[in-house]
Formats: structure tokens, C-alpha cells, sequence
């Protein structure tokens, strides 16, 4: 926890400005080849999501232009226009940055916390959205329960999350939490109470450290690949698309107790502006991102990105076209094996895919 911590207190005490929104992703690294990087990625991504005639199609599209142009004004600065769309990486930074500088000292004040993940079985695509709608029920329910009819006085913060059996074509959402008190026991019974088929071997606490703050926070759609050799990323359109629907319009994080007083919104804003250190000697100039970095009109780079020496492959994408006999068929599959109960040996042998919501 805390290096992070001890960068923010630097950059506070730096200066008597808040730090700018993007100064946590940005901190010592060399961020417009980033952001190009990122800007790469996202579009990379949504190229292949745009594909499949998804409900998301548009937040897809919007994406996909996300800081299509940047505009350099008053020489050290640029403003450029977001998606907010949570298949963007370029968007998600600036998300986690806003997550951290909101959160991470007031988390600290609360004392020692602990980290918690609840979980549950798997559940099929059909079943991914109602189950991940009873799960912030259930949160919000047992939080109650702690601070009204046990006396707790718990804060802290919980965040959503899903992985993927690519095997089974099944789904993961689950819980995790930091929270105050050492209730993460109270938690985890709470959850059992109320989750009948869940089982106590698959919930998780320990103290929290610095990494489980850094996971908590981490808000990327890069889980959403597998890496493979041979420099080639893996992207399971469909199990991403499903996801993101499923977790649409549904607040990744809340806070509860103390915490809640702070107040810091998700939603990414249309116009953000950063400064940079490193732009160009220009006053004012228009940058028009073009394949792998932004160009003025004298055909200049702007942030001297390489491109990434990766190949994306997609898998999965034609499953809205498959028949309902296909369908029934791939049911029969999934519904056989999971008598099995192989899943987890086979889980090994597949290498699956880790994939976290943000
Ligand atoms: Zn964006």
C-alpha cells in the first residue's frame, strides 16, 4: 500500500494543487507512449466487439474513437475527448487514478483492513446478469446487518469482479471487499447465510497489503486476454461482451460506512485535460491519432510509439449467429462435463483465463 501512498503524499506535498486526475497512471513513466499504447489496444479491441452486433455497439464505436484527436493548447497542455466506455483502457486509466487518489487515504485511515472475496458457483452466460444483481443485493444487505442489528461500525469498499472458465464457457462473479473492524469472518458467514450453494473452502480473507489495494483498484480490460507464446494475445470476444453487458450500468465499486462521505464518481468526463512535460514546441496544434500514434498536419509524430510487436487473434466471435440446435448441442457439452466435475483438473490443462471486471 504503500509506495503508492508515499507517491501521493510526494505529489501532495509537491504542490498546493490536488494532483491532476492522471497523475497516479502517470507517475514516472513516460505516459504519452503510453496512452498511445492503450489507444492501440482499445482499438484493437473494439474492432474485433464491434463485430459480433452486440446491444453495446455504440459504446463500442464511441471506444473505438476514444482521444481520436488530441488538441494541444497553452504549449504543456491536451485535451482530448473520452468514451467512457468500460471496454476502454485509455478511459480506465484515468478511472483507477480517480479510484486512488479518492480512496487509498481515506481507506488508510480506517486502520487495519482486511481483504475479502466471496464467491459462488459458476454460473452460465443466462444466469450471469441476475446473478451478479443478487450479489450487490446481498452485499448491501449483510452491511446492514453488521451495522444495525450487530452494532458494527464497518467501512470500507467493495468492488465487482467475473472470470471465465473458457473451457466450460462458464462464468465467476464475485465480491471482493476491504473492510474495517476485522469483520471479514462476519462477511464471509453473512454470505454463506445467504448464498445456500456457495462453499466456505472458496472464501478468502487476509490482512490487506499493498497489492491487494493495487488489485482492488486495477481497472483494465488487458485481463481480458490470454497470453500466449509467440507474442500473440488471445481475446475472447464473446466471454468480454457478456461480461460487459452483464455489468453495464451497475456501479463496480460502492462504498459503505465512513468511506461514503468521499465522494468520487466512476464516469469519466467527455473533456479531460493533462499536462505533459515532453509535447512539442507548439502553442496550439491539432494531433490526429493515425494507426499507431497521433500526427499534426507536418505529418509529425507525436509520442514516437512503437508499435506493439503482438498479434491479436479473436476467438469466439460468431456465438450470435449460432443456431438454437448448435446452442443445444454446446448445452449438452457444457451440462455433461459439469457432472464430471473435472473442471478444475482440466482448468489447469487449458490454462484459464483470469478475467477481471473493473
Ligand atoms: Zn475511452
Amino acid at each position: 500500500m504503500l509506495q503508492v501512498i508515499e507517491n501521493i503524499e510526494k505529489v501532495k506535498s509537491r504542490g498546493k494543487k490536488p494532483p491532476p486526475l492522471d497523475t497516479l497512471a502517470q507517475l514516472g513513466t513516460d505516459s504519452l507512449k503510453k496512452k498511445a499504447t492503450s489507444k492501440w489496444f482499445t482499438q484493437k479491441l473494439t474492432k474485433e466487439l464491434l463485430e459480433i452486433g452486440s446491444p453495446l455497439s455504440k459504446q463500442y464505436k464511441r471506444a473505438y474513437y476514444c482521444n481520436q484527436t488530441l488538441i494541444q493548447h497553452d504549449k504543456n497542455k491536451i485535451t482530448s475527448k473520452y468514451c467512457n466506455s468500460r471496454a476502454c483502457n485509455l478511459c480506465n486509466r484515468i478511472r483507477t487514478a480517480k479510484m486512488m487518489n479518492g480512496y487509498i487515504l481515506p481507506l488508510k485511515e480506517l486502520g487495519d483492513l482486511q481483504f475479502v472475496t466471496l464467491t459462488e458457483p459458476n454460473v452460465k452466460e443466462s444466469e450471469l446478469e441476475e446473478c451478479v444483481r443478487n450479489q450487490i443485493k446481498k452485499i448491501s444487505n449483510i452491511i446492514e446487518v453488521l451495522r444495525k442489528r450487530r452494532g458494527i461500525n464497518v467501512s470500507g469498499i467493495r468492488k465487482l469482479e467475473c472470470t471465465i472458465n473458457i473451457v466450460f464457457n462458464t462464468y465467476h462473479p464475485h465480491v471482493h471487499l476491504l473492510v474495517n473492524k476485522n469483520c471479514a469472518p462476519e462477511f464471509i458467514s453473512e454470505w454463506l447465510k445467504r448464498t445456500p450453494n456457495a462453499k466456505l473452502v472458496a472464501q478468502h480473507y487476509k490482512d490487506a497489503d499493498q497489492n491487494s489495494l493495487n488489485e482492488l483498484f486495477k481497472y483494465t480490460t488487458k485481463q481480458y486476454e490470454i497470453e500466449t507464446e509467440n507474442k500473440t494475445l488471445e481475446i475472447n470476444v464473446r466471454s468480454l461482451d457478456v461480461i460487459l453487458r452483464a455489468y453495464n450500468n451497475k456501479r463496480t465499486f460502492q462504498t459503505f460506512g465512513e468511506i461514503r462521505k468521499i465522494k468520487v464518481n466512476e464516469e469519466v468526463e467527455e473533456l479531460e485535460s493533462q499536462e505533459y512535460t515532453d509535447l512539442p514546441d507548439y502553442h496550439y496544434m491539432e494531433w490526429e491519432w493515425k494507426n499507431k500514434d497521433w500526427y499534426n498536419k507536418y505529418k509529425e509524430p507525436l509520442s514516437n510509439n512503437i508499435e506493439p510487436n503482438i498479434e491479436i487473434k479473436a476467438r469466439n466471435k460468431t456465438y450470435m449467429k449460432w443456431t438454437e440446435k448448435e446452442k443445444g448441442i454446446r448445452q449438452k457439452e457444457i451440462d455433461r462435463n459439469n457432472k464430471k466435475n473435472k473442471e478444475n483438473e482440466l482448468l489447469k490443462e487449458y490454462q484459464s483465463i483470469k478475467i477481471k471486471y473493473k
